[in-house]
């Protein structure tokens, strides 16, 4: 019997990167690889099948064309499939088992072009393929793209690693700009913005490809210092993340991504590469600052201011389980009115969840506090619980590691190796991890995804705040960001993030909530996989139904779109607020004809 390890190791050995000659060789010969999800197009091949459609007014590109493009490029011109086709013919097979496996690795998704991480959205989207990408490697690259795409009218699609929920990165019929191979990161000790005055600050520019993981990797594990980004490993560090606001799970302590970007090198709709900051383009570097993803031009690199490291990185977990609903409501009461005075502030971080069944459970992070202190600052809440001994159970466990470990591999294998999943791929980069909590991610599909910024002034009522929450409550689990909304964030932090285009009504939200019902290892189309509907459906009529609970008690506290609804109403106003109308001018003045269209983004209105 074959072995599935040895298949999965060629499986994998097929999928990284087929070097120049491999894939001069392979080319024409699709059928001969067929677990990998591209082949490069050999520039001296005629390029005719398949064809991508064209919009009205725009001209199909000739084999010609596709030569000359193919030859004019640093990187390459890929043909690509979806790494499940396998799973599609050789339902069952060894080979298909190893892609299935695969597929739970977020850095195997990356590799691939016709991989998202995110697999459908019932009612929305499934992912899709785009037959034809451009691995690019440089910016000219990207401008040559971009100029294809507008000379012949073809539809654009930008993906960095795919981790959009919303599905804007794929698109099918389209021609995709991929940007997996720039990822370049140089640390700066005093980097001064192009047209700058010379005074410099420390930062780090990341290419438009690179992860998080080696954002981390070059600034805290080799600079010691710290750069806001996501807590998800294998998240973008220079494309969607930012350029949607991007929150962590520090953010309010240091602020948003997006607020911390000092330039960006961009190539616009006419195929100009421009260094946009404060001094150049300051409109347009305004609108790369939470303006969205996909939208004013494809990102080449970002540079990003960076912070003194913490000291000290806390866990306080557990979960407090109430006996009956009546307790249930007093103990949200109580947790609201001791969250806004004592840990709504820049200390404290990540979620609490409140479940159908009457359990709070914590998973909370402080950073610089000693362990006491963390104690000591819960003390009133937590007394309060064992004093009511009889309505409550409650199990809290809270550790404290140095802080600059956060992202060593070597420290969580040695101590906590159950949190994290090193890629457990042949010839991978060592350090390369993503958290076992963020499993749940990695090809994910959407029954039900809705979310809201919870405004500081409804903390002044607990006793109504609680009600809302007990009631949506009842139709699903939620969890409760501190780190998602800025009352409550250090003021140096919100200063800088009101210089960006975030919806302003952050500044007045103290939390921000996330519904969510979703599974793993559905793929639409995959034989054994398909969604099952009847769940499906079931489960987003729940989120919708607890969603509107909290909706209707939170008229126009508004939210941001990259954790958003697909369906999310109102979303000009939700996520931009005042600023929806000068991100529309930026956008006209940048994007004329709209070339750069996603789902629910600046322009995109019918
Ligand atoms: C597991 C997981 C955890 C997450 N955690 C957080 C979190 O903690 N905080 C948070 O704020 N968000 C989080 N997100 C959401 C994340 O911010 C968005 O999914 C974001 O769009 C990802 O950007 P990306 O570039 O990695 O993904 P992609 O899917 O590659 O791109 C997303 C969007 O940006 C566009 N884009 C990509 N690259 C470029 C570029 N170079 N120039 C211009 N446009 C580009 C794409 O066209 C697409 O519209 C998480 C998502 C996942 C899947």
């Amino acid at each position: 019997m074959p072995n599935p390890e040895d298949a999965l190791d060629k499986a994998e050995s097929q999928s990284i990167r087929i070097d120049r000659r491999t894939a001069l060789k392979a080319a024409g010969a699709m059928a001969a690889l067929p677990l990998a999800g591209w082949i490069v197009v050999d520039p001296a091949r005629v390029v005719t099948d398949p064809p991508i459609p064209v919009v009205p007014g725009g001209s199909a590109p000739s084999p010609a064309d596709w030569q000359s493009l193919a030859k004019s490029l640093t990187g390459d011109l890929l043909e690509v499939r979806s790494p499940l086709d396998i799973c599609r013919t050789e339902p069952g097979s060894t080979r298909a088992k190893a892609v299935l496996e695969n597929m739970k690795n977020p850095f195997f998704l990356e590799e691939q072009p016709g991989a998202t991480h995110t697999t459908g959205w019932i009612g929305a989207f499934d992912a899709a393929v785009s037959p034809r990408a451009i691995a690019v490697e440089n910016a000219q690259d990207v401008a040559a793209a971009v100029d294809f795409v507008r000379e012949h009218g073809l539809k654009l699609v930008v993906k960095g690693t795919g981790h959009d929920y919303l599905g804007r990165s794929c698109a099918p019929d389209s021609l995709l700009v991929w940007t997996h191979r720039m990822r370049d990161i140089t640390v700066h000790d005093d980097f001064v913005p192009t047209g700058g005055d010379g005074t410099g600050v420390p930062a780090v520019t990341v290419s438009a490809g690179s992860r998080w993981l080696e954002a981390y990797d070059a600034v805290t594990n080799h600079d010691g210092r710290y750069v806001q980004g996501g807590g998800c490993t294998s998240v973008g560090a220079c494309g969607g993340f930012i350029l949607g606001s991007g929150f962590g799970a520090l953010s309010k302590r240091f602020g948003t991504g997006a607020g911390s970007m000092l330039e960006a090198e961009i190539v616009t709709a006419n195929g100009d590469v421009l260094v946009v900051n404060e001094h150049q383009h300051p409109d347009l570097f305004w609108a790369l600052r939470g303006g969205g993803g996909g939208t004013f031009g494809i990102v080449t690199r970002l540079t990003l201011m960076t912070h003194e490291l913490p000291k000290t990185l806390g866990g306080f977990m557990g979960s407090i389980q109430a006996k009956n609903d009546a307790a249930y409501r007093r103990l949200i009461e109580r947790f609201l009115g001791f969250y806004r005075t004592h840990i709504n502030n820049p200390n404290w971080g990540e979620t609490v969840k409140f479940t159908p069944e009457n359990t709070l459970e914590l998973a909370l992070i402080f950073i610089d506090l000693p362990e006491d202190e963390a104690r000591r600052i819960w003390r009133p809440f937590l007394d309060w619980i064992d004093e009511h001994a009889s309505d409550y159970e409650r199990k809290i466990e809270i550790v404290s590691v140095p802080f600059k470990d956060y992202w060593n591999i070597d420290f969580w294998l040695e101590n906590y190796p159950s949190l994290i999943q090193k890629d457990p791929r042949k010839n991978q980069p060592k350090s390369q991890f993503w958290w076992k909590t963020n499993d749940s991610a990695v090809s994910e599909y959407m029954y039900g995804y809705a979310s809201r910024w919870i405004p500081l002034e409804s903390f002044q009522e607990p006793e109504a705040l609680a009600g809302t929450f007990f009631d949506a409550s009842r139709h699903w689990n939620f969890k409760f960001y501190i780190n998602k909304a800025l009352a409550g964030a250090a003021p140096e932090a919100v200063d800088r993030d009101r210089r960006t285009c975030i919806n302003p009504k952050v500044f007045d939200a103290a939390a921000w909530i996330l519904m969510q019902a979703s599974d793993t290892d559905v793929f639409p189309g995959v034989p054994g996989h398909e969604p099952d509907r009847r769940k499906a459906e079931d489960l987003a009529k729940r989120v919708a139904a607890g969603i509107e609970v909290i909706r209707k008690a939170t008229p126009g506290a508004g939210n941001y779109a990259n954790e958003a609804d697909y369906h999310e109403p109102d979303w000009q106003e939700a996520f931009w607020g005042t600023h929806y109308p000068r991100l529309l001018t930026v956008k006209k003045r940048y994007d004329p004809t709209g070339l750069f269209q996603t789902h629910h983004s600046v322009g995109s209105e019918p």
